[in-house]
């Protein structure tokens, strides 16, 4: 996803707010349909009838036929996809969609033409009863878009993203393997030992204790809510950013890149707990879940599996930080600290990111079953590349 910043015009904003209207309208009432459903009963309506029922309902309701017909359209389509997530158990329900949160609509049957560029520092995007909406060009358009969302953030600011598949890159073709270590103090640590760092989150936490010292309602409290979501959408910006750059580089630089295969999701979640069993040190977890998304590791390892296609391997992270890369030592106490790794067997020392790194290269289990996209069997006994 490319996102530029919209700079809409007072009367193309009038429309764009109620494009994301509608959008949340038709969402909702697909979250009240499903809301019905109990086992045993007919099945909520899919995508099929709810765009039947949609068609019935603007000839009957004007209100309705006045907005667009594609922006209804594909709020029940995202919808529809949103359900796919749930019952596949990547994403959680989809829920109600307030006013001015999660505001947003999609526009599909995007043409070349569609997307004009102005100059340097601006473009024009056709929006359907919007007409032209400038865009600050942060960076070139990508090619052959189809589809493009715009959102409102909660600081006022009004983004459209472009949705295109990017080319998959090519590697080096040197065969070079790399193993990549996720970690909190460096987010990311390469096998050859480079290191990759996010951008340091700018604090939040001023703006937050103010905010909850503003009394409800006041003026104070609405222009802190706003910095508030501004400085939040920075931090988010400036990761997506290093996320998208960072995974070029490193598809580009290597032929094989292995990861851990660690389900980020399942790991934030675990520590809530169950109502049987209860969460231990949430409070704990919930500082170090907060470090680990901040870190960015997810978004550049889903850009990889797109910029690599199907030169990303994905290995079982167990004992990765314990064991020794040169000598197989598994140890608990090599770790001699966060930064660093002491074998007691045979004295290697090193980087603990790094070490941890290497054994990701060595890819001691790999999770896909088969040969390698090298050509060499994965099943065999782990070997260091010198
Ligand atoms: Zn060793």
């Amino acid at each position: 996803m490319s996102r530029y910043r919209v700079e809409p015009t007072p009367a193309q904003e009038a429309v764009l707010l109620r494009h994301c209207a509608d959008a949340r309208f038709m969402w909702n009432l697909a979250v009240e349909q499903q809301s019905h459903w109990r086992p045993g009963r007919q099945p909520a309506p899919g995508f099929v009838e709810q765009c039947r029922q949609l068609t019935a309902a603007r000839q009957a309701n004007p209100w309705l036929a006045g907005g667009s017909h594609m922006v209804q359209q594909q709020a029940l389509r995202d919808f529809a996809q949103a359900m796919r997530n749930f019952f596949r158990g990547t994403h959680r329900k989809p829920r109600w969609r307030k006013v001015g949160r999660d505001e947003g609509f999609r526009i599909v049957a995007v043409r070349p033409e569609h997307v004009r560029r102005l100059n340097r520092h601006h473009a024009v995007v056709l929006v359907p009863k919007c007409g032209w909406v400038k865009f600050r060009l942060s960076r070139p358009v990508p090619d052959a878009v189809k589809s493009f969302r715009i959102a409102r953030h909660a600081a006022g600011r009004w983004h459209v993203a472009f949705a295109h598949i990017p080319e998959p890159l090519s590697g080096p073709g040197t065969g070079e393997v790399a193993g990549i270590d996720r970690g909190v103090r460096v987010t990311l640590a390469v096998s050859d030992g480079t290191m990759f760092q996010a951008p340091a989150p700018r604090p939040v936490a001023r703006l937050q204790r103010k905010l909850s010292r503003a009394k409800r309602g006041s003026n104070r409290r609405r222009k802190l809510q706003r910095q508030l979501a501004r400085a939040h959408a920075r931090n988010a910006d400036a990761r997506r950013d290093w996320a998208e750059k960072t995974s070029t580089i490193i598809a580009r630089r290597y032929d094989l890149i292995r990861i851990e295969d660690l389900n980020i999701r399942g790991m934030t979640r675990s520590a809530k707990g169950t109502a049987d069993a209860p969460g231990q040190n949430v409070r704990q977890k919930a500082g170090l879940n907060r470090a680990i998304l901040g870190s960015a590791w997810g978004l550049v390892a889903t850009r990889l599996e797109r910029k690599a296609a199907g030169r990303v391997q994905k290995v079982n992270p167990a004992y990765t930080s314990q064991t020794c890369s040169q000598c197989m030592t598994r140890d608990r106490q090599a770790r001699e600290s966060q930064a660093v790794f002491r074998c007691r067997a045979c004295g290697y020392c090193g980087n603990a990111d790094v070490n941890a790194a290497r054994n990701i290269a060595a890819g001691h289990a790999v999770t896909a079953r088969g040969r390698s996209p090298l050509g060499r069997r994965m099943n065999r006994e782990p070997q260091l590349s010198p």
